[in-house]
């Protein structure tokens, strides 16, 4: 496979360490709130990376860290704790909010049929191993101790500005202007390992250090999970664009400080889902949850076809005219797969004939869309009988994802009763609903249009509908 490489900004082949396996790294939720869809994209996408591979051939085991201690609101280390903010927010314990965060993306994940990784390791459950790199650090002389926290030295770094591709200029001006100086600090770019004493709120749960009470830097996490579970050497390491500085570029300095040597090889990052008025965020406007969508009719894999159709290096913007073609075109294609017959012979030479076709596109950095390409060409080959197109989807979607074979029987013919003049008159009582303003009739008139493949488009001149 060919990857691109955020740490030498070429696409290069994959080669992992160890011939067939791949240890693969990415960070977790903070669990302070429900994730937003933009957030998803990034797991979504590390999922089909991670099944790719495995579809490639290799053994993977996947890593992912769950945050529930130590990430300040800016990544900077100014702030107030998250985790703290959801448990004022809630009047509940950190651990509360942890528990029931954590539970709701993992089920986000599951009805977006992501994976849930080989090991999943909240921070709090690995303060011993933290404290051991620390310690490390510090006796070494990366790290420093100013007013009770414990610094990592930037200045000690090897190429600490490889992975962000920053100069020491964009640094001294500050790279984001939310972060406050802190006077503690050697060099503007160093961050906290260790928090004992700090301008900000107390936090709830500290451990015994010999630093003194205190809890760990969100930084230092990553890297103390990840040598935990995967080793001295890694191959990929995942996460979202917003994650390159300074998250991952403090991984770096960290693990390579306290290893000696190279930690990781290849850096994935999946590009921000933007709304129409630019990045999203959770502080923004309507808080777009997959549960949102989902009340308003939308299926889980069509979010997820809408991901797939994008190459996840590229920003994608969301609208939900651009959600309701991607439902249509999911409805389409999964009835497509319905209405092929599971009888007959499969022809194994054009299995594997597309088999290699399918990697060849996909292979080429992750191309998700050219993959889907493979999938609509080959349904469309009429040398091919229906069980064999079957296979051939069913096999692809160990990839996609998509549940294409799963879906039900029924859905193999249209309706009778998707007739224009039915259309018309759904637009009509979807129209008198939205004048209503009841809106959850008109989104359920619109969900149930979708659910037929017929996508709606709003108009100063009124409502076309196309299918
Ligand atoms: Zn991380």
């Amino acid at each position: 496979m060919r990857l691109y490489n955020t740490l030498t900004k070429t696409i290069e082949e994959f080669v992992p360490n160890e011939a067939g396996k791949v240890k693969m790294y990415t960070c977790g939720p903070t669990v302070y709130h429900f994730a937003h869809i933009g957030n998803l994209r990034t797991y979504l996408m590390e999922d089909v990376l991670e099944k790719f591979l495995r579809y490639a051939g290799y053994e993977v085991t996947r890593v992912m860290n769950v945050t529930d201690v130590g990430h300040l609101t800016s990544d900077g280390d100014t702030g107030e704790d998250k985790m703290l903010k959801g448990a004022k927010r809630e009047h509940k314990t950190v651990l509360e909010i942890a528990d029931f965060y954590e539970k709701a993306f993992f089920d986000d994940c599951s009805r977006l049929n992501i994976r849930r990784p080989d090991i999943v390791q909240p921070a709090t459950g690995c303060i011993d191993v933290f404290i051991q790199i620390i310690a490390a650090l510090l006796e070494r002389g990366y790290a420093y101790i100013a007013d009770g926290n414990v610094y990592f030295d930037t200045s000690k770094a090897k190429d600490y500005d490889a992975l962000s591709g920053h100069n020491t200029e964009e640094l001294k001006v500050g790279v984001r202007d939310d972060v406050s100086e802190d006077p503690n600090k050697r060099n503007k770019s160093d961050f906290v390992l260790w928090f004992t004493k700090s301008k900000f709120e107390d936090q709830e749960l500290k451990w015994e250090s010999p630093w003194g009470l205190g809890y760990p830097g969100w930084h230092i996490e990553c890297s103390g999970i990840s040598i935990r579970y995967l080793g001295e050497r890694l191959d990929i390491h995942c996460g979202g664009v917003d994650n390159i500085f300074p998250h991952h570029t403090n991984e770096i300095a960290q693990s390579e400080a306290y290893l000696g040597h190279k930690w990781c090889n290849y850096w994935f990052h999946v590009q921000h889902l933007n709304d129409e008025t630019g990045k999203m965020s959770k502080s923004k406007g309507e808080f777009l949850t997959l549960s949102l969508l989902e009340s308003k009719g939308y299926d889980p894999m069509a979010y997820r076809l809408f991901c797939l159709q994008s190459h996840y290096r590229k920003p994608l913007t969301f609208s939900y005219a651009n959600l309701d073609n991607a439902a249509a075109a999911y409805v389409k294609l999964a009835r497509r797969v319905a209405g092929l017959s599971a009888e007959g012979p499969i022809d194994a030479g054009a299995l594997e004939r597309y088999r290699a076709a399918f990697i060849d596109a996909v292979g080429q950095d992750l191309n998700t869309a050219q993959g889907l390409t493979v999938l609509y060409d080959m349904l469309k080959d009429a040398s091919l009988g229906d069980a064999t197109k079957r296979a051939i989807v069913s096999d692809f979607d160990r990839v996609f994802s998509l549940d294409l074979t799963k879906r039900p029987a029924e859905e193999k013919t249209p309706a009778a009763d998707e007739t224009d003049a039915w259309i018309l008159q759904k637009i009509a009582e979807r129209a008198e609903a939205k004048r209503a303003k009841n809106y959850a009739l008109a989104d359920a008139i619109r969900a149930e249009l979708l659910e037929k493949g017929i996508v709606l488009t709003d108009t100063k001149d009124g409502t076309t509908y196309s299918r």
